[in-house]
């Protein structure tokens, strides 16, 4: 194992060591070395970013997701500008750094009026601006990023081409993979997120190492990870058993092993950004996201979205906070922040690997 500026080279064997490992004790080990690179490369503070999810119209069919085109028991919402706008300015009082701009992928959102809105955004307020819409052309993508917007999320999901493409049809045909898509958005000179979903069906413990493997390949700058939570209104969610593959290869969907991913990011990117995702606080409410914090992450994205919409941006069911108010999910972040010893970060919080490139 080597050090460089990027991180452990970890090789395949190691993660798979980690990821099948189940013995407590050592598995301490692992939080213990996540925690202290995660400490030592960038530092204590956690980074709140306010989420808001400001339409649930998706042209995708996504087959692990609730909110894709044909799921026709959704009520389907795009706010309006001034709406968006107060949101944010709510983000603002409450001292977060960025605002997380996220939707499906609504090919019903005009270009031009999101460039507009980046630029009202970045005129009237401090925040960075993430977009989170899926995949876009490298024509929208740049007009936004003349617009201002800083960063781009986009989950690569799984790294396994194959089972990338069982899960995730394409809309054309000739759609270039999310893996291309990314290097795009790097080019263009977004600050670039990505992630996966662990414990998809179908999904091995090799391919789960090669997941690991990219997130550093991709030398990205926020590595997002959420174990997959089955939806009823999808294929993915009424299967009962996965083809192909023997059950004890399958990546199971717990916490645990989103703690292990999480852990090994870090390790092996360690100037990421990572956070406490929401599909973490949905399986255990009570402690994920300090578990999280504890084990490689640094970031939270506590809830902008209008109470009124919460529960229609029904990506998998029960998820966290549907029922909170903006202003709760302010004060439960700062109080699961203080209570693990850890502060709130100032400003916008970019990953220092951007900085450095
Ligand atoms: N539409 C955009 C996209 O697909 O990139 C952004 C919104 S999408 C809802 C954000 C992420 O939600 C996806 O990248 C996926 O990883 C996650 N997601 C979707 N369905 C999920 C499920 N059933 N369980 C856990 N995470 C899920
Ligand atoms: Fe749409 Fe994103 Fe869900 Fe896929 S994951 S169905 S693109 S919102």
């Amino acid at each position: 194992m080597g050090q460089t500026r990027k991180g452990k080279t970890m090789t395949l064997e190691e993660v798979l060591y980690w990821l099948k490992n189940e013995d407590e004790r050592s598995l301490d080990q692992l939080w213990d070395k996540a925690d202290k690179v995660r400490h030592s490369r960038v530092g204590d503070d956690v980074h709140l970013r306010g989420l808001l999810e400001f339409s649930n119209h998706c042209s995708r069919d996504c087959h692990y997701c609730g909110l894709r085109a044909a799921n026709n028991k959704l009520s389907r919402y795009r706010m309006p500008e001034e709406e968006i706008m107060s949101c944010v300015e709510e983000g603002v009082a409450y001292g977060y750094g960025t605002v997380v701009l996220q939707s499906g992928e609504d090919r019903g959102l005009d270009v031009d009026w999101m460039a507009n809105l980046i630029r009202r955004i970045k005129r009237e307020t401090p925040l960075a601006v993430t977009l989170s819409l899926g995949e876009r052309s490298e024509k929208e993508l740049s007009l936004w990023r003349e617009a201002g917007a800083d960063r781009y999320l986009l989950r690569f999901e799984t790294s396994n081409p194959e089972l990338y493409k069982s899960i995730h049809p394409s809309l054309t045909g000739q759609e270039p993979d999310r893996l291309e898509l990314l290097r795009t958005i790097k080019r263009i000179g977004y600050e670039t997120g990505s992630g996966i979903m662990v414990g998809i069906p179908g999904q091995t413990f090799d391919d789960l190492a090669k997941d690991i493997e990219t997130f550093r390949d991709l030398d990205l700058d926020m590595i997002g990870v959420g174990p997959f939570i089955p939806h009823q209104e999808t294929l993915l969610g009424r299967k009962a058993k996965t083809p192909g593959i023997l059950p004890e290869e399958q990546v199971p969907n717990t916490e645990l092993m989103t703690y292990k991913v999480m852990a090994l990011a870090r390790l092996v990117q360690p100037l990421a950004n990572i956070p406490a995702t929401s599909a973490l606080a949905t399986l255990n409410t009570p402690t994920g996201r300090e578990l999280g914090l504890s084990r490689g992450a640094n970031v939270v994205m506590p809830n902008l979205t209008p109470k009124k919409y919460r529960a229609l941006y029904e990506i998998y069911p029960s998820k966290a906070c549907i029922d909170e108010t903006a202003a709760d999910c302010r004060s439960c972040m700062h109080r699961r922040i203080r209570s693990i010893g850890r502060q709130v970060g100032e400003g916008r919080g970019d990953s220092p690997s951007y900085k450095k490139a």
